[in-house]
């Protein structure tokens, strides 16, 4: 048994992390979709059947491919998320601002009543209450 599906398996893709992300959200699709609408129910089958082609695949240079660029976007993600728990963490010792001339964000502590502050990446000066 176990070497016939090592047999049907050999040459194929098999799973990834774009794989288990596809896993999860089709099945989440297909949980709300039964309650809500068979829109994303129907959405989240189609997604489950992606998600298998994917793992039997033969393509696997294709298959590699689209795991990087989904990698590349979740790193985005994840990044662009942290930052914003970090600033909310921070809420109470800073003010977050932007650049008028070069939309830099900069980050200065706040109470210190109005203050000039000078952009490290194009030495623009602007005044702000902080
Ligand atoms: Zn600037």
């Amino acid at each position: 048994m176990r070497s016939w599906f090592q047999r049907f398996m050999s040459g194929r893709y098999g799973f990834d992390q774009l794989g288990g992300f596809l896993c999860i959200v089709s099945f989440i699709l297909v949980i709300i979709g039964a309650w809500v609408s068979p829109v994303l129910y129907w959405l989240g089958l189609v997604l489950l059947i992606y998600c298998y082609f994917r793992v039997l695949s033969r393509n696997r240079s294709k298959r590699y491919s689209e795991n990087l660029k989904y990698l590349s976007v979740q790193n985005k993600v994840v990044d662009w998320a942290s930052r914003y728990i970090l600033r909310f963490k921070q809420r109470k010792q800073y003010r977050y601002f932007r650049c008028p001339q070069c939309g830099q964000q900069l980050r200065v502590p706040r109470g210190r009543g109005k203050i000039s502050i000078t952009c490290p990446k194009c030495h623009n000066q602007f005044i702000k209450k902080s």
